[in-house]
């Protein structure tokens, strides 16, 4: 890529080197090696790969190309496909009558490193002019294996030649210069005549280059050229002629010339001579070329891009030469847009007087130390509200000539969400580790644990970090085996987003091997950018317990229930027999002496038989109500103690509607106990009941949970009726009622069953009462706690 000097360019360059009593050539010098440092720099920063590269395997016939760059299939057009696997020369088309293409023959021939330029095709089938450089590959031993080809698109320079030499003007102000070469040959092409300027350049003696023939120091792409220049002289003898050739130079370089041919006549008016008039542009066509390369990609990054853009220059104190401020030199439209001032305000603007920011954030010292240092810089930085442009930005800064250019880009969007994120992180990750719910996280693919909160290890037992060493077998075999199934199919569904059921109950072995009740509930989430699936998990294992225990204790009411009406019938039944028994002795007694010894025999015949049908019905009855009771296996097994008192308690309580205060406290923190929990209802059944039945409307009742060393002990306290001390010692027989209880319904059978539910447990009942000021029943049941729990 190259760029025509304008006009504008040769008169400022000029009115430069005159103000600085330089030659133009000299100003030129200074100004590459400032261009080089600016072409570094701005390469650093854009790390552009300008040209396209090929790589041919030597080893294969025909040199297929193995290796094309992106920017081949750019410049050429053709891809990857219709590179690959073939040789080079499909792009000269049809036109391959080129003395490069020859060069390059020989050269790979020889396994020898190249240049040449070639006419080449696009695949749009348009010319472009190839700058070819190919150099050969060897492998360890020496032996070739590789070409590599590196290209140059030169079209535009070819073209620029071209234009360069129109331009008049141009060449009388180099030809004034006093560093013009003027040399004349004859029509042999040998030099008749070279001055000394081209002598010193040219480096040879005058002699030798007198015995040279021109086209010889003329580079060979060159000579067609110049044969046409030449005949043109001819033909058009005083016209001059303007040309660009590259002279090869004693060094074998090539140094780029732009000459002003001239056909001189002789004294018949046939050119014998031809004048050259020169100058030696190398250096301006290179500073050209690099300043536009460099130049265009700047200018393309830098305008294109989205970033705001700001070359600033050094400003410097004038005894010290320390740098004070930076003086904005160019803006982009982003930094216009960024900065809220307009580009006119922003340029030539020192940026310590207009955003006072920069020294008191730092920012200038760190634009500083890039100077000084040459060391590129980047950060992340916040402009507070009450400055210009606020918000959050990311800068790069490099060393740009005297100065620093900075690509700033807003970053603010960016931030806010991340803050965002990590405030929403944040809340998600609080909430998560401090509830009392179990949460895990279940990766999808391959299923397992990735994060587990403290309350897991609550539940199930197993501390966050087991569970995360679990993986999908080990997961389902703390599931109960009968709920396998379904845990994995409520799993799948939550993956498939199908609607999963909510609290989906399953049976988990906690790690010390005792089972829980969970509810489960899944939700399809994305955790750490991967869909995953979260799980909450809540015991229910309490509430299961209870329920189960509630509706223990209703089958066990039933029970009673039926009991009473048992006993009730059979005192109905009783009255036909009594009565004629009563009946049967009233005759006796009151007429003894009237009745025949028969007769009389026959009253005391039917007394003996009611009798006997009494104590039968009395019996019968009496086993039929106790067998539901008695018939009943002892099969002690752990239950929570706690919830069946509350259970026992809230179930009586709402059969008297509430009209007794019943109160439920665990003095000794009992938990589960290894009780028969059938038998454990009916003694809270019978106890509470009695508690209320004996009690005015209105009576505290309660019901204590204790615990001695070996002893559970439970007490039903109220403060009804009481019992008189006569009766105490009967009230557990059967059917024994106390004289004072006769006016309200009763069998006489509910202590006796408490007895013998004691019993069976081998533990013990006892109770204190004075009449008149309440009672209190203690039972103890041996202690076969699981004391795990407690
Ligand atoms: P029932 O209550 O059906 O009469 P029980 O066997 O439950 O039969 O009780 C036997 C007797 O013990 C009762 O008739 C009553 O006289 C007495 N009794 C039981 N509990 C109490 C109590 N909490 N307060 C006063 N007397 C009671």
């Amino acid at each position: 890529m190259s760029r025509q000097i304008d006009e504008k360019t040769w008169q400022r360059l000029q009115a430069r080197a005159n103000a600085q009593n330089l030659s133009v050539d000299e100003l030129l010098n200074d100004l590459l090696d400032e261009a080089n440092a600016e072409m570094i720099c701005n390469d650093h920063m854009l790390d552009a790969a300008p040209s396209s590269i090929l790589i041919t395997d030597a080893r294969q016939p025909d040199h297929p190309i193995v290796f094309a760059n992106a920017t081949f299939e750019q410049v050429t057009g053709y891809s990857q496909d219709e590179t690959l696997g073939y040789n080079c020369r499909f792009l000269q088309n049809d036109d391959r009558d080129q003395p490069g293409i020859d060069q390059i023959r020989s050269a790979v021939e020889r396994g020898e490193s190249c240049t040449v330029l070639l006419r080449n095709y696009r695949k749009d089938g348009s010319m472009f002019w190839n700058e070819l450089r190919i150099a050969p590959v060897r492998d360890a031993t020496g032996q070739l294996t590789h070409f590599v080809g590196i290209q140059n698109d030169v079209t535009e320079r070819k073209r620029i030649e071209e234009e360069l030499l129109k331009s008049e003007t141009r060449l009388r102000s180099l030809l004034e210069s006093q560093s013009a070469f003027v040399i004349r040959t004859d029509m042999n092409g040998e030099y008749t005549y070279v001055n000394p300027a081209f002598v010193s350049w040219y480096g040879w003696e005058r002699e030798k280059l007198l015995s040279e023939s021109v086209l010889e120091t003329i580079h060979v792409l060159d000579h067609e050229k110049t044969e046409r220049i030449v005949e043109a002289c001819i033909l058009q003898p005083g016209q001059p002629f303007q040309v660009l050739l590259r002279k090869i130079m004693p060094d074998r370089g090539l140094r780029h010339t732009l000459w002003e041919f001239m056909g001189i006549q002789d004294s018949s008016g046939a050119v014998m001579e031809i004048q050259c008039v020169g100058f030696d542009i190398t250096k301006q066509l290179e500073l050209e070329e690099a300043l536009q390369q460099s130049e265009a990609r700047y200018r393309t990054a830098v305008e294109s891009s989205l970033d705001a853009f700001y070359l600033l220059e050094s400003v410097r104190d004038d005894i010290t030469g320390d740098v004070i401020d930076f003086r904005i030199v160019e803006v982009n439209e982003n930094a216009v847009q960024q900065m809220g001032l307009s580009r006119t305000a922003l340029v030539n603007g020192l940026i310590c007087e207009l955003f006072p920011i920069n020294r008191t954030g730092g920012f200038f010292e760190q634009y500083k130390h890039v100077v000084e240092t040459e060391h590129p810089f980047e950060q992340e930085y916040m402009i507070p509200a009450d400055h210009a442009a606020p918000g959050w930005y990311h800068h790069q800064v490099v060393k740009v000539g005297d100065g620093v250019a900075i690509v700033n880009r807003d970053i603010t969007e960016r931030k806010r969400s991340e803050v965002m994120l990590r405030t929403s992180e944040e809340k998600y990750r609080l909430l998560v580790e401090n509830s009392y719910q179990g949460i895990m996280i279940e990766q999808v693919d391959p299923i397992r644990i990735s994060f587990a909160n403290q309350a897991i290890e609550d539940i199930i037992g197993y501390t966050p970090d087991e569970m995360l060493s679990m993986d999908r077998d080990s997961l389902l075999a703390i599931t109960h085996p009968d709920d396998r199934e379904a845990f994995v199919q409520h799993l799948m569904d939550c993956i498939q987003g199908k609607e999963t059921a909510p609290d989906f109950r399953v049976q988990i072995y906690r790690k010390n091997g005792e089972f829980r009740y969970i509810n489960v509930n899944r939700v399809l989430i994305t955790y750490e950018e991967h869909p995953a699936v979260q799980m909450t998990f809540i015991d229910v294992t309490d509430r299961v317990e209870s329920e189960r225990l509630k509706s223990q204790f209703r089958v066990e009411q039933e029970r009673n229930a039926l009991i009473q009406r048992i006993i009730s019938m059979l005192s109905h039944d009783l009255r036909t027999p009594l009565a004629v028994i009563a009946s049967s002795r009233d005759l006796l007694v009151r007429y003894h002496d009237r009745l025949s010894a028969k007769k009389r025999q026959e009253k005391l015949d039917t007394i003996g038989r009611q009798v006997q049908f009494a104590t039968e019905l009395l019996e019968d009855t009496v086993n039929m109500a106790r067998s539901p009771l008695t018939a009943r296996k002892f099969e002690p097994r752990p239950v929570n103690l706690a919830t069946l008192c509350q259970v026992s308690v809230d179930e009586v309580r709402s059969i008297h509607n509430g009209d007794y205060p019943i109160n439920c406290t665990n003095l000794g923190h009992v938990k589960t106990v290894a009780v028969d929990e059938v038998l454990v209802s009916r003694i809270f059944l019978n106890l509470l009941s009695n508690a209320i039945k004996y009690s005015p409307v209105g009576g505290q009742i309660r019901l204590e949970l204790d615990r001695s060393d070996e002893w559970i002990i439970l007490r039903v306290i109220d403060q009804g009726m009481g019992i008189s001390e006569d009766d105490l010692p009967h009230i557990f027989d059967p059917f024994y009622r106390a004289d004072d209880a006769h006016h309200i319904n009763g069998t006489g059978l509910g202590l006796n069953i408490v007895k013998d539910c004691v019993d069976r447990h081998e533990g013990r009942i006892h109770v204190e009462s004075k009449l008149g000021q309440g009672s209190v029943f203690t039972v103890e049941l041996p202690m076969q706690v699981d004391s795990s729990d407690q």
